[in-house]
């Protein structure tokens, strides 16, 4: 089959890891049969250097008309200086937006060969970690009604965000997070504050709703409370965890923390199409930019991700991690994941590792 995808290799490490993902890609289209059209386009400081904006109306045309975006990582430290708006992390903002990707999925997997890396103790991780964090992504209080005012006591100015979900923005979510689970290993925890919070009412009322289609997931709820003190207490009652946008934005990093690097970790945010954006969750590391340091794992199994949830090409994804899983099983590392008496290597000799060993 034929796939479009659209590339932002964007700033920093960016370009270097992505292009290890296209080896891997090129290497699938061969062994598959598929034909990856590959369209390259800017996001990010890069683009603001061009076209004088993070993020042109070119880049978001090219993304809509393609089955998916695979994005490096944007910004730098030359970029810095510049006010909010103009900020190279505006595109990543500007491109859920114009492509309405509402769920962000990002996998914590510890693999069995990094546990060294592990900051919990090893009789907790024993055997693995393979977590999936579903974060609701353009709702909640990051999007809500805010302001500043003058208290009603006398106490001074005051400011306030407001944690507003409709039905609908409940609804979408939790259908993502269910068919997630269904691929997986069919148990789902549903993470919010109903003991407080009205929208979290809400929230269990239309997942309780929404699982009656899913008879098969096993569905559980917790509090985000205990959700943070779970997570590293014994992560592996864990499958798919559904939340909302900040629950999700701080559940999901302290998810991240249990695998150890943050070049491992890739994510996927999705919409209603299947067009996708897939991305490593670290940024553009100026610090090793440009020196064959950066790991490639995450963007790699970005690219994995997106077979799988943007394409249905299971079995190709499921050869990308196969093929990671068989590199460090054989102890090649880059400096990130590297530990005593284990091989060195840098992105690009990674990469090649990981394209030649995809079945
Ligand atoms: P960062 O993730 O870029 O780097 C944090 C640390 O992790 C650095 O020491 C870096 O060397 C290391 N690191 C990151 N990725 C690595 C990899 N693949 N292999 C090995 N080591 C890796 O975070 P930061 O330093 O806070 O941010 C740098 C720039 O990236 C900033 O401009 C920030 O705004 C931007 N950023 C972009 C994104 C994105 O594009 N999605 C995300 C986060 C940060």
């Amino acid at each position: 089959m034929d796939f479009k995808i659209a590339l932002i290799r964007g700033d920093g490490i960016g370009p270097e890891v992505v292009g290890e993902a296209v080896k891997v890609m090129e290497k699938i289209g061969t062994r598959y049969a598929h034909r990856f059209v590959f369209t390259d386009t800017l996001a990010g400081g890069c683009a603001i250097d061009a076209a004088g904006v993070p993020l042109p109306k070119e880049t978001v045309e090219v993304c809509k008309a393609s089955d998916s975006i695979l994005l490096g990582a944007v910004g730098g430290w030359k970029w810095d200086v510049l006010p909010g708006h103009l900020r190279p992390e505006r595109a990543l903002l500007g491109l859920r937006g114009e492509l309405g990707l509402y769920a962000n999925i990002r996998p914590a997997i510890l693999y069995p060969s990094l546990k060294a890396a592990c900051p919990l103790r090893p009789d907790i991780v024993e055997g693995g970690i393979d977590i999936c964090v579903v974060r609701e992504l353009t709702g909640g209080m990051y999007f809500g009604d805010r302001g500043r005012r003058e208290n009603a006591q006398g106490y001074g100015e005051e400011a306030y965000d407001t944690e507003a979900y409709s039905f609908l923005e409940v609804d979408r979510i939790c259908r993502t997070a269910f068919d997630i689970a269904m691929k997986r290993g069919k148990k789902l925890c549903s993470v919010d504050k109903a003991n407080v919070l009205e929208s979290s009412r809400l929230w269990r009322e239309v997942v309780l709703r929404v699982a009656m289609e899913y008879p098969e997931v096993e569905l559980s709820h917790m509090y985000v409370d205990n959700a943070a003190m779970q997570l590293v207490r014994n992560p592996k009652q864990f499958d798919v965890i559904v939340t909302t946008n900040m629950f999700g934005d701080i559940l999901s990093d302290e998810a991240s923390m249990i695998t150890g690097s943050i070049g491992m970790l890739p994510s996927a945010s999705l919409g209603a199409s299947h067009c996708g954006m897939y991305e490593p969750i670290h940024g553009s590391a100026p610090d090793i930019a440009g020196k064959d340091k950066a790991n490639p794992i995450a963007t790699i199994l970005s690219v994995a991700m997106m077979f799988r949830y943007s394409f249905g090409l299971d079995a190709e994804a499921a050869a990308i991690e196969k093929a990671v899983t068989m590199v460090l099983e054989t102890g090649y590392r880059t400096g990130d994941i590297m530990s005593a008496g284990m091989m060195p290597v840098g992105t690009k000799e990674m990469g090649r590792l990981i394209a030649d060993v995809v079945q």
